[in-house]
């Protein structure tokens, strides 16, 4: 049982912008689906985003920059990539790796 429900919109860019429903149980999003009750979207979802949550709560999804510097990659923090932006200006810092 959900502790609530919550509308949202996808937020992928896509004309369709699709209205969603939410279940949440201690602070995660525990089901997705298209709202039923949009006058427009009728609950349609579209394969994409269905699986979102499973994305979302991915062991393998990234949390933070890193760079391809070594194996394994290394976890760099904002004031870095300023940093090296404005160093670069020029190139991407991926032709610098
Ligand atoms: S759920 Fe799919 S079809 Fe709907 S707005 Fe998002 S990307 Fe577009």
């Amino acid at each position: 049982m959900p502790s609530a429900s919550k509308y949202s919109v996808c937020a992928l860019d896509c004309p369709d912008a699709c209205s969603l429903l939410i279940d949440v149980e201690d602070g995660r999003g525990s089901r997705l689906r298209g709202n039923p009750t949009h006058p427009v979207t009728r609950g349609f979802l579209c394969g994409k985003v269905a699986k979102y949550l499973d994305r979302e709560y991915s062991p393998d999804r990234l949390l933070y920059p890193q760079r391809r510097q070594m194996s394994p990659r290394v976890r760099v923090f904002i004031d870095w990539l300023s940093r090296e932006f404005a160093r670069h200006p020029e190139g991407s810092l991926a032709e610098q790796s």
